[in-house]
Order: C-alpha cells, then sequence, then structure tokens
C-alpha cells in the first residue's frame, strides 16, 4: 500500500485495482473513487458509453470475477434490479473494489483519440435562432482535439459540474476550432453564462472527447435515418459533413423536428445538402407546434411520426437519434414495435440532464 501526506498525515493510498476485459483480455487499472469507464478512458481504452449519468445505459456490462460498487452519489437509472442481479452494472456509475474480469464490448481503437483535458479561448458566439448559440473554441497552439463525428466535449464548470456538448462538425485536417451549438435553458447553470455574460477571448475548460455514437458505422451501407430534434442536430450535422468529406454512396434520410420554424436553425445548410446530393441524401423537416404566423407548409407532428409514415419497414435501417431524451425513446420503442426496426441498429445520443 502507498502512503501519501496530507496536511502533513501519512494517508493510506488504496491500491489501483486491475481491469481485465473479456473477451479481448485487454487490462487497465482502476483507482479508488473513479468509474470504470472514466480508468478505462484515461488508459485509451474506448468502451462503449454515452451520456456518463447512468440514464442511456450504453455502458451496461457483466462483471464475471471480482467485487464492484457504486460509487457515492452515482444513480445507475438504466439498471433493472433483475439485471444487477444479474451481476450487470453500467461502467459510468460502478468503481472497482477489487481486481475485475469485465465481459465487455469494445470499439475499435481510433489513432489519435484520447481523452484530455484542454484550456480553450471562446473566439465567436453567434446567434443561430433567439435560443440557440453557436458557440466556437481554439484549443492552445499544437493541442488540436483529435475526435470522431458523433463525440462531445464536457465544459468543466467549478464545484466538479460539468456540461456536455455535441461537436457539430468533424474532426477535419487543418481546422483547429470546436463547434457547439448549444440551446437556452432559462435558469441553467451553464446556458446561462452562455446567453449571458460569455464573451469572445473567455476561456472555458474542456474535457473530452466522449461518447460513441456515430462510431458504430464503420463501412455499413445499410440506408441511414438521421433523427434530430433541436440541438440534436450538432452531432447529425458532424455525421451527414462526415458522409460528404468521404463520397460515401449510403443512402440518408435526415429528419429534423422542431415546435416551430426557428427552432430548424440550420434549414437553409440542409435543403443545400439535400440539392447537393439529389437521390442520396432527403432531408424532410417537421415542427410540431408552429404558429400560423410561420407559414409554415411543410409536414407536422412529432418528428418520429414522419420517420414512421415514410418507412412501413425499418428492417435494413440504422437509425441515429439525437436530442431530446423523450424522442429518442419514442423511437427506439416505435421503430422497433411498428416497423421492425433490430434493437442492434439504433444508435442514441440523448441530450439527458447532468447532476448539478
Ligand atoms: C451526451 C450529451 C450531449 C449533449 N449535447 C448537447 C448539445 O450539443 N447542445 C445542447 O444544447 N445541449 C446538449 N446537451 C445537454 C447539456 O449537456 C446540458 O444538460 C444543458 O445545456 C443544460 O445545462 P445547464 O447547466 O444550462 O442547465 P442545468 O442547470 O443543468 O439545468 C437547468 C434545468 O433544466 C433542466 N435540464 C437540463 N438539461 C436539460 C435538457 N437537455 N433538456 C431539458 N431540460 C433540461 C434541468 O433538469 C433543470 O431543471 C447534451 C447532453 C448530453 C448528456
Amino acid at each position: 500500500m502507498q502512503m501519501t501526506e496530507e496536511a502533513g498525515v501519512a494517508v493510506a493510498e488504496a491500491p489501483a485495482c486491475a481491469i481485465t476485459l473479456l473477451p479481448s483480455g485487454k487490462s487497465f487499472t482502476s483507482h479508488a473513487g473513479e468509474s470504470v469507464l472514466d480508468a478505462a478512458l484515461r488508459q485509451g481504452i474506448l468502451l462503449p458509453h454515452q451520456c456518463k449519468t447512468g440514464t442511456c445505459g450504453a455502458c451496461r456490462a457483466r462483471v464475471v470475477d471480482g467485487e464492484a460498487a457504486c460509487l457515492p452519489g452515482a444513480q445507475p437509472a438504466a439498471l433493472s434490479a433483475e439485471e444487477a442481479g444479474q451481476g450487470m452494472h453500467l461502467l459510468c456509475c460502478t468503481q472497482a473494489t477489487s481486481d475485475l474480469r469485465i465481459e465487455c464490448a469494445e470499439i475499435p481503437h481510433i489513432p489519435g483519440i484520447a481523452v484530455r483535458k484542454l484550456p480553450v479561448r471562446v473566439t465567436a458566439l453567434e446567434r443561430l435562432a433567439p435560443d440557440v448559440m453557436r458557440v466556437l473554441l481554439q484549443p492552445p497552439p499544437g493541442q488540436r482535439l483529435h475526435y470522431a463525428a458523433g463525440q462531445y466535449v464536457d465544459v468543466l464548470l467549478p464545484g466538479n459540474r460539468r456540461r456536455s456538448y455535441s461537436l457539430a462538425t468533424p474532426a477535419r485536417e487543418g481546422q483547429e476550432q470546436l463547434e457547439l451549438h448549444i440551446r437556452h435553458l432559462p435558469g441553467g447553470l451553464f446556458t446561462g453564462q452562455v446567453f449571458g455574460r460569455l464573451k469572445a477571448r473567455d476561456v472555458l475548460r474542456i474535457e473530452g472527447p466522449f461518447g460513441t455514437f456515430g462510431m458504430h458505422d464503420g463501412a455499413s451501407t445499410a440506408p441511414a435515418i438521421l433523427l434530430a430534434s433541436g440541438t440534436g442536430f450538432a452531432p447529425i450535422k458532424a455525421l451527414v459533413e462526415q458522409l460528404l468529406a468521404t463520397g460515401s454512396q449510403r443512402p440518408v434520410h435526415l429528419y429534423w423536428g422542431g415546435r416551430k420554424r426557428e427552432d430548424l436553425y440550420q434549414h437553409a445548410l440542409c435543403l443545400e445538402w439535400a440539392q447537393a446530393l439529389a437521390g442520396r441524401l432527403a432531408y424532410v423537416p417537421v415542427l410540431s407546434d408552429a404558429p400560423a404566423s410561420d407559414g409554415w407548409a411543410g409536414r407536422t407532428g412529432w418528428v418520429h411520426e414522419a420517420v414512421l409514415q415514410d418507412h412501413a419497414d425499418l428492417s435494413q435501417h440504422e437509425v441515429y437519434a439525437c436530442g431530446a431524451p423523450a424522442m429518442v425513446e419514442a423511437a427506439r420503442r416505435d421503430f422497433a414495435a411498428r416497423a421492425g426496426m433490430r434493437a442492434a441498429a439504433f444508435f442514441a445520443d440523448a441530450f439527458v440532464a447532468q447532476p448539478g
């Protein structure tokens, strides 16, 4: 056991636990008080995950050997009592209390992608809609952040709080700035700042990249339904720009839902994509609550219902859904029940609220 010194008093430091992943046999170490997921990411091992709050369940895995416990204050809401009884854990909420062997899927390592903390300078704040801000962030010289389209970063706030924001462009050679689309939640801790006192040249601290949304695709040529509500458009934009950059021939149906016209804050860009990729990318904007003054002549109702109206059979499709948790869950449930979507073909990034 190692000793450290705190306020002049020698304190025993718990030894690190060794975690072995099955079936790969890959291993890493985890410290007391650290989630197994954080430990893996810190050491460059990418395990499936998304919200990091216990809500989405993407980091579900089975502990086959050893002792693990829930981190103090963590809420593994996505884990049923039955799953817990079978040794399942949510790795974002679980700490190792002994060496562990865990049965877990792994995401193939992408060279260059590693979770880092960085100071970033705000270089531009642009209102895309009355309640949506485009925020551009510049990392320090030579410290470009490498990430995959669909990933997100956490903005680090005082008091160990953090807020997640999707990266709205794919990482590109020669482009270092990070683009975020942030919706104002009145009374919100961080978005209140973004729409209040945050200004160009301010410095924020971020950590990332996180999330494995959008990284399951590989060389799939299955037709894709891209489904966004509100600022859920940000990671979807990164995926579309990635498809454009790689010259992908994959058929894509992009559905973007909002309440009123201004919620589709980059409608013109989507129309441009649809025109440039005629026959490959279809764009379907859908409004649920447009006032008559919007003069909206397009589709109306819930955006996921519009997908079902157009696609009675989703058994051959992959679905990428981002934004409001209620929309993501309705799509997951109804696409499977009413259109035969395979559970494994549904990839989601639900913008769940974060603690603190
Ligand atoms: C993986 C991930 C990616 C995300 N990406 C984006 C993004 O690209 N753009 C973006 O605008 N947001 C995104 N979010 C949501 C974002 O992280 C924050 O939750 C949100 O901006 C609110 O932060 P806040 O500090 O202003 O509000 P808080 O102080 O956290 O909350 C204020 C009030 O709003 C409620 N609330 C918090 N978050 C939400 C929400 N998402 N929807 C509805 N009510 C909420 C809280 O329960 C509380 O009542 C993402 C979330 C996750 C988990």
